[in-house]
């Protein structure tokens, strides 16, 4: 793209007087590493990797590319499904992979503070020892700053929120160079413009967090889960919805459909019916509590027609569930060792829900296509998974996916529910948004002016903001 200039051999040592020579890389290995993550979206490789360690390294650069016009784009550990850091126009890569230090743990706050890079896995293994935990789990060991940046969620958003519900002060470093703090430590703000939220979700487009200070919650004391099975997808759905509208307070909330369950049955060894299930997670303080909420979802699950509903309190056997779900997507590509996958997000209101599904379930028939379904049911949230071994099996996965997309948003919804727009929902983007799509691009052009930050995503055609 011509508006944006080379990496030169001047601009590489600027970037190691910058970072340290050390922390500044061309090798192919490194390029490679970060021009593709774990979407379908093809790949693109930076001109040069860096790996600042300081926040002051972050800004600087970011003054360095804004005045030689160099596109800059932030790196987690890119596991992304929506092409979201891939360095679309070259450019600068800047991993995070060593900013991954917590800086400071507030516990009698419930907070910590902590640099961008840090896996938000490894962050709760610190904090069990606190008894406290950062509740945005995504699944994969994805990054504070790649979460906060994707306004990532997870299994348990249905109780304790998304990245944006979890988070209270940052420091961004903006495309001019200037350091800047938003947000506060105070758990009620009301100050001012919410800056904090502006820049959670905007994928690395308006600013690059150098620092955050997240919300935790104790680790609950006592933990159940529960599994049921029932004959049609439609019975599990109204199930999801019955559950939330009981008054009960589910920590999970999940939607298998039948091929999952077969899958991990057959490779993970895990006791489920090979039909649509619905797997739940509750917290509570006191024994009695639990107990109570249980009978109460076995009440619903049994009204709906369940085929079996299996509870357990068991540590073990709850993990061991949860690190299937967890895993299913990983799992479900390794059993198709010769094609490619492409997962898709899609969430709308869970009134909506039922309508949605059946959507899915129709276009799925009519195409004749194979998907599969998993989701964050309790959210709304849905994600259909497309195998594709040639053109045309690709080109009706994506065709699939606009439909649904379309169904989504036309049912009150939205195009993405945590993956984020990266390049592949782009084109939904005025679709989605109307006229805000064009007040997006005039807060993109003040923050922005020469769209150096992770250009080529949100906005529809190539990213021109
Ligand atoms: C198997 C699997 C399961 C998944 N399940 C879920 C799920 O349940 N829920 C969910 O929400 N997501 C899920 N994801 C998607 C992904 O894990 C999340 O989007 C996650 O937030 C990405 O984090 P990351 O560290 O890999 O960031 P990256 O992919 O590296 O980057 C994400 C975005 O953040 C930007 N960025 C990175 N660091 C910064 C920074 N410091 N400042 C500003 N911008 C930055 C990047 O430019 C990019 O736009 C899943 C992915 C996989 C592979």
């Amino acid at each position: 793209m011509s508006r944006y200039h080379p990496v030169t051999p001047e601009i590489i040592e600027c970037l190691r007087a910058i970072c340290g020579a050390e922390n500044v890389s061309t090798s192919q290995a490194d390029i490679d590493l970060h021009a593709k993550d774990q979407s379908h979206h093809e790949a693109h490789p930076a001109e040069v990797v860096v790996f600042p360690q300081i926040a002051e390294a972050v800004a600087e650069t970011l003054r360095l590319a804004n005045d030689a016009r160099i596109p800059v784009t932030p790196w987690g550990v890119g596991t992304s499904l929506e092409g979201n850091p891939i360095p679309f126009y070259g450019g600068i890569l800047m991993s995070f992979e060593r900013m991954n230090e917590i800086v400071a743990v507030h516990a009698d706050d419930f907070q910590v503070t902590v640099q961008p890079g840090i896996g938000h896995k490894d962050l709760n293994a610190e904090l069990a020892r606190y008894g406290l935990f950062f509740p945005p789990d995504p699944g994969a060991n994805a990054t504070v700053g790649g979460m906060l940046a994707n306004n990532a969620a997870g299994i348990r958003t249905v109780r304790y929120g998304a990245s944006k519900d979890n988070v209270l002060k940052m420091q961004v470093a903006l495309a001019d160079g200037r350091l800047i703090q938003v947000g506060s430590r105070s758990v009620k703000q009301s100050s001012g413009y919410d800056l904090l939220h502006l820049f959670v979700g905007s994928e690395g487009t308006l600013g690059i967090i150098t620092e955050a200070t997240l919300r935790l919650v104790p680790v609950p004391s006592l933990m159940s889960a529960v599994v049921a099975a029932f004959p049609t997808v439609e019975a599990a759905v109204e199930t999801v919805v019955a559950v939330r509208g009981s008054g009960l307070d589910p920590a999970a909330l999940e939607l298998i459909d039948a091929a999952h369950c077969k899958m991990l049955r057959e490779t993970e060894g895990v006791d489920l019916l090979d039909y649509p299930t619905v797997f739940m997670e509750f917290h509570a303080a006191h024994d009695a509590a639990l107990q109570a909420g249980l009978d109460t979802v076995r009440e619903i699950c049994a009204e709906m027609g369940a085929l079996r509903v299996h509870a357990t309190t068991d540590t073990t056997e709850r993990k061991r569930l949860w690190h299937a779900r967890h895993h299913s997507y990983e799992i479900m590509v390794r059993s198709h060792p010769n094609k490619q996958f492409f997962i898709m997000d899609v969430s709308v209101p869970i009134s909506a829900y039922p309508a949605l599904i059946a959507f899915i379930e129709q276009v799925k028939r009519e195409s004749g296509a194979t998907a599969y379904m998993i989701g964050h049911a309790g959210d709304g949230n849905i994600h259909v998974e497309f195998p594709y071994d040639d053109g045309v099996s690709r080109d009706r996965a994506f065709r699939l996916n606009s439909a649904i997309v379309i169904k989504a948003i036309e049912l009150g919804g939205t195009a993405t529910g945590e993956h984020g727009v990266g390049i592949g929902k782009a084109k939904y983007m005025r679709r989605e948004h109307g006229e805000a799509l064009d007040v997006m691009r005039a807060i993109k052009a003040a923050l922005d002016p020469n769209n150096i930050l992770n250009p080529g995503k949100i906005f529809p055609n190539g990213g021109a903001a």
